[in-house]
């Protein structure tokens, strides 16, 4: 049997891979890669192999940079099955119908350009209609509930990963021509002790590990208390009159948020002012949120017994429409806002930011990583003065940074993940994907110390494996 590699391979987006087990080809996600628009849209257009000769497909977690190529897939002729849990399936539902708008809209955007040079039109890299097309091949399997797939020459259980909400390990054992090979594949890993989800579970042993490495070279901080925190921040900047702007990734990180602010304001420990969820992918995740208490862990599970709504307070409002969004910004008086896009690239915190970031009283809460070159990036390393939406302003708002919220597990915890699965002896590849190139050269080497009888792997795009 063999493993090919496509996606994330030296990289951390568009997560896809090929397990090829007794002619049976399963892929491992499909994730769009997210790059430059020129080269994305190239190697979002290719697949490892023709699509309609992929016969099943195993989805790890919803992320887009895991999900999101399917409709591509789909639209060039995959018909199969898609495993993945009853979270995921929900999770994937609504954000592929939100890709599906953004590749419209972004098409629509290029050739409004386009027409103006006399350029021929392109064609959205997939349509809602695509999207749409791929949503009932999506098929829900339960955590700890085994599955056939490839006429039973593989059989697969979906462990919990802690990661986002319905997030999975996959625990494999193929067979082929009498031998059997256990194979993990570890999706993206959440960090332990993570708000509202569950600790990752402990790995069974394999010969065979596909491993994550974003953060392969980085060990978290020690924990800030993020509640203290934060009631201090929002009662500082509400006692000197200013806008709290909080730019949110839409799953997890805005429910994270609106969970801490749901517990301080049952406390008593945050000022009576209006908190905005303005996003109306984030107001669809939360109701998703709601609807798999079976994924969250003893504390929200106990918290539900006095408050039976952990996403919902009294001065919590979410907004769907633009007119709602728009007179949030002629408020005068202090609120939180939180919005998307995590990384302050596009989306309706565009508008807040160009609104308070010149005003010294306001203040702009950072609860995510930043990559380069983004918005975001540009605010958390200080700089003075920004372009939002085009336009100059100069950065007068004070810019807070919470390092605790995080949605992957440190080097200590993938080492602490590899050591479970090597532990019987058993293991004798890993393979490390999903990771920049330093952080995963940094975690070979770890890994290669730890495991000398484990061969450590970096695929490169296209690379091919006997296992
Ligand atoms: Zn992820």
């Amino acid at each position: 049997m063999k493993i090919k590699f496509w996606g994330a391979a030296h990289t951390v987006t568009g997560s896809s891979h090929l397990l090829l087990v007794d002619g049976a080809r399963v892929l491992l996600d499909c994730g769009l890669f997210q790059g430059s628009r020129k080269i994305a849209r190239q190697i979002n257009s290719e697949f490892v192999i023709p699509p309609a000769g992929i016969n099943e497909m195993i989805l790890s977690h919803a992320h887009i940079d895991h999900s999101g190529n399917i409709p591509g897939l789909v639209k060039a002729g995959f018909r199969g099955p898609i495993y993945c849990t009853p979270a995921t399936q929900d999770l994937t539902r609504v954000l592929l119908r939100d890709s599906g708008h953004i590749q419209e809209s972004d098409a629509n955007f290029l050739n409004r350009k386009k027409s103006r040079n006399h350029e021929p039109p392109v064609e959205p890299l997939y349509t809602m209609d695509d999207a749409e097309r791929a949503i009932p091949l999506l098929r829900p399997r339960s955590y700890d509930e085994p599955f056939t797939v490839a006429n039973g020459r593989l059989s697969a259980v979906f462990r919990d990963v802690g990661h986002i909400l319905g997030s999975a390990f996959v625990e494999m054992t193929a067979a082929e021509n009498g031998q059997t090979r256990k194979i993990i594949f570890s999706g993206d890993i959440g960090p332990p002790h993570k708000t509202i989800l569950k600790d990752p579970e402990v790995p069974a042993e394999a010969d065979v590990l596909i491993m994550e490495s974003t953060y392969g070279n980085r060990c978290h901080a020690a924990e800030e208390d993020v509640e203290i925190k934060l009631a201090d921040c929002v009662n500082r900047v509400v006692a000197r009159g200013g806008k709290i702007i909080i730019p949110a990734f839409s799953v997890e990180r805005t429910q994270e948020v609106v969970y801490a602010l749901n517990k301080l304001w049952n406390a008593g420990k945050l000022q009576r002012i209006p908190v905005y969820v303005d996003s109306p992918l984030a107001v669809n995740v939360t109701e998703i949120f709601r609807h798999h208490p079976e994924c969250f862990d003893q504390e929200i599970n106990q918290s539900l017994i006095d408050d039976p709504d952990p996403f919902g307070f009294e001065g919590l409002i979410y907004v769907r429409d633009v007119m709602t969004s728009k007179r949030i910004n002629m408020l005068r008086s202090p609120c939180i806002v939180i919005s998307g896009s995590g990384m302050c690239e596009a989306g309706r915190v565009l508008h807040h930011l160009a609104n308070n970031i010149e005003d010294p009283r306001s203040a702009v809460f950072f609860v995510g990583f930043q990559a380069e070159n983004t918005l975001g990036r540009k605010l958390v390393d200080g700089l003075k003065e920004v372009k939002i939406l085009g336009d100059p302003y100069q950065v007068k708002a004070e810019i807070v940074i919470f390092n605790s919220f995080s949605g992957h597990a440190d080097a200590e915890g993938l080492r602490a993940f590899a050591g479970n699965v090597a532990q019987s002896g058993r293991l004798k590849k890993i393979f490390l994907v999903h990771g920049e190139e330093t952080a995963m050269a940094a975690l070979k080497e770890t890994l290669g110390a730890d495991l000398p009888n484990c061969e450590v792997i970096m695929p490169a795009r296209g690379e091919e494996f006997e296992i």
